[in-house]
């Protein structure tokens, strides 16, 4: 067995992540739920300004696997999930004159975390597509939780948290990546900060959307 699939099973076990049955070497679900996974096709929506293309529906198994990433630890789901953004995404929408830009997360759930699960997928999709990671943006403020707020409210909260790091350059040509994008709210304030910075195309990339949109 290979040495990287062996130390991706040290972090992915071979389970699947949404029935708990046993899952194909390095693969985080079993044949079953992978083929339950609705995959998204070429079609990019406009999420709150932003263009943005997904891999697939967030629901069933993709729920699974992203509430993995972000919930569980399990900073290695990032590879495998990478792996179908790579395989998947429509030609020439993640191009090597693009830069790939993590969504930020706010320094105390990143501390609390870990890791930013969105620049893990930046970097696993980084190796596979040959196009750099900018990692430029942070989140400014304190953490406020986002549940039991109006949706406007919660949107005007997010627009003015994120902001281009001290010193950092936003790449010309944009590619926010996130895990998963429901109501475009952060990536629309992401947006803002990169377009303010100077970026001259911004568009997006999740593992996984809202179907619907
Ligand atoms: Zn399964």
């Amino acid at each position: 067995m290979p040495l990287l699939t062996r130390a991706l099973e040290l972090v992915v076990p071979p389970f699947c992540w949404e029935c708990g049955g046993s899952a194909p070497s390095g693969q985080p679900l079993c044949r079953a739920c992978r083929g339950a996974l609705r995959w998204l096709g070429d079609e990019q929506v406009d999420l709150a300004g932003v263009p943005l293309w997904a891999a697939v529906a967030y629901e069933g198994p993709a729920r699974a696997l992203v509430q993995g990433l972000k919930y569980h630890g399990a900073a290695g789901l990032a590879r495998p999930m990478a792996a179908q953004v790579a395989a998947c995404a429509p030609p020439g929408l993640i191009a090597p004159s693009a830069a790939l830009v993590p969504v930020p997360l706010h320094p105390g759930r990143r501390r609390r975390r870990g890791y930013n699960q969105a620049e893990r997928l930046a970097v696993a999709l980084s190796r596979r597509k040959a196009v750099p990671v900018a990692d430029v943006l942070c989140r400014q403020g304190a953490a406020t939780r986002q549940v039991g707020q109006g949706r406007e409210a919660r949107q005007a909260l997010i627009a003015g948290s994120v902001a281009v790091r001290p010193r950092a350059a936003p790449p010309s040509e944009a590619i926010l990546v996130d895990d998963v994008a429901t109501t475009g709210a952060t990536l629309a304030a992401c947006a803002a900060a990169l377009r303010a910075g100077g970026s001259r195309s911004v568009r997006a990339v999740a593992y996984a959307r809202t179907p619907g949109r």
